[in-house]
Parts: C-alpha cells; structure tokens; sequence
C-alpha cells in the first residue's frame, strides 16, 4: 500500500497529520512535510498495512480530497 499526496490541492491545515500522525506531519513553515521532497503529486513508499485505517481516516477528513491509497 501507497500513499498519494496531491500538493496542489492540498491547503496545508493538518487534518490528516492528527488522524494519521505515523505518516503525515507539517513542518516549521507549517506546510505538509512532503512538499520538502515533492512537487505535484507525492507517492510515498511502500507502507505498513497496520496504518490503513488511520489514512482511511486522514481520506476522510481532508477537506480538499487531495489523499488516495494505491494499493
Ligand atoms: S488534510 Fe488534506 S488538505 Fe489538509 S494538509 Fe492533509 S492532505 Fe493537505
């Protein structure tokens, strides 16, 4: 399973970092920590199942439907 960030939609408020703090965190600047490593669209690697149903839950609250799963 993958993670995929689209940081164009994104607008930076955290809501993923507090359902799924294992994988989504915000930097100094306050922006999703993926931006440091990203432009577009960020895919992670290859994730923890155990984490699933915390990203499941940053998909649902993310006001700006900008997080998917790949599996
Ligand atoms: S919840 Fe969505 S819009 Fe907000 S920081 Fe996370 S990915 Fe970006």
């Amino acid at each position: 399973m993958k993670v995929t960030v689209d940081l164009d939609k994104c607008s930076d408020h955290g809501q993923c970092v507090f359902a799924a703090p294992d994988v989504f965190a915000l930097n100094s600047r306050g922006e999703l920590t993926f931006r440091d490593v990203a432009k577009g669209t960020y895919v992670s690697g290859e994730l923890d199942e155990d984490l699933r149903d915390s990203i499941e839950e940053a998909i649902d609250v993310c006001p700006m439907q900008a997080i998917e799963i790949e599996d």
